[in-house]
């Protein structure tokens, strides 16, 4: 082959690789931010032990419903608790529903916020604001909102962890940049779309967290109206079940369908409770 052909593939091949790479971080949304930042030796050592405990365990199933936490799901108790989980993804979807925490706020509502490290990292302050309210309970939803798979299955295109040691990282980072933010350790971890594997339910709880699912799709996600968000979440509400929506999408009508929804839930003798307030500690 002549030398300028030879040359012209080379470089043709760095191209794509390079295009490929930068296609992997915009996926991924990290826009390229090393996790060289995050390998102490101590969290290495640490990583290596935790899968090593692991290495004969297979992946399982992959699914959205693993497991509930819900504790009860009886409508006619006494105790109808409802918890309102609300998720911050990050990158490409950093945004602030403001007015949606400010709602939460006023009508003293509490609830539970889980949050990636790439979301905190784009809103440190709002992020440190609401970490100081106790109307609000701070949990892991990943360092960099990869779906936790040990095998690298994805769902909705969302860029997925490759492995054990990816799904490690995910977990045991995102839980430790908010345990150095906030001083308390998150109980909690929510997989980017909900989605995991039961093996990495196991690393989460070899960690001290328990993988959080839902039991009631506001239906946000999907962009659905407020009206459609508010009649998923009446058929959905028992006692102890968990709501997803999230707070990271000001354009999406989660406040107008909360409006709607929360009087009526009020009216049916719902209350509303933080996952750690009701739930089994893990
Ligand atoms: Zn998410």
């Amino acid at each position: 082959m002549p030398l300028s052909r030879k040359i012209l593939l080379l470089a043709l091949a760095a191209f794509f690789a390079a295009a490929a790479a930068a296609h992997a971080r915009r996926q991924r949304g990290d826009g390229g931010s090393s996790l060289a930042a995050y390998y102490t030796p101590e969290y290495l050592a640490f990583k290596k032990r935790i899968m090593a405990e692991f290495t004969r365990d297979k992946a399982g199933r992959f699914s959205e419903f693993l497991k509930h936490v819900g504790k009860g799901k009886e409508t006619s108790s006494e105790h109808k608790v409802l918890a309102l989980t609300f998720d911050a993804c990050g990158g490409r979807h950093s945004g602030y529903n403001e007015k949606l925490i400010e709602y939460l706020r006023r009508e003293q509502i509490p609830a539970t916020l889980f949050v990636t490290g790439i979301w905190i990292d784009k809103n440190r302050e709002i992020f440190d604001g609401l970490a100081r309210d106790p109307l609000f309970e701070i949990e892991n939803h990943g360092l960099l909102h990869r779906l936790c798979s040990t095998e690298g299955r994805s769902k909705y295109g969302v860029y997925p962890t490759r492995d054990l040691g990816d799904v490690i990282d995910e977990m045991e980072l995102g839980a430790r940049k908010i345990t150095q933010l906030t001083g308390r350790r998150p109980l909690f971890f929510r997989s980017a779309t909900a989605y995991s594997d039961e093996l990495s339910l196991k690393v989460a709880r070899r960690i001290g967290m328990e993988v959080v699912s839902y039991d009631v799709l506001s239906g946000d996600a999907m962009r659905q109206s407020a009206s459609r968000m508010n009649k998923n979440v009446l058929a959905g509400a028992r006692h102890g079940a968990v709501v997803i929506m999230h707070f990271n999408h000001p354009e999406w009508p989660v406040l107008e369908a909360l409006q709607l929804a929360v009087p009526e839930l009020r009216r049916r003798g719902f209350t509303f409770g933080r996952l750690e307030d009701f739930t089994v500690k893990p």
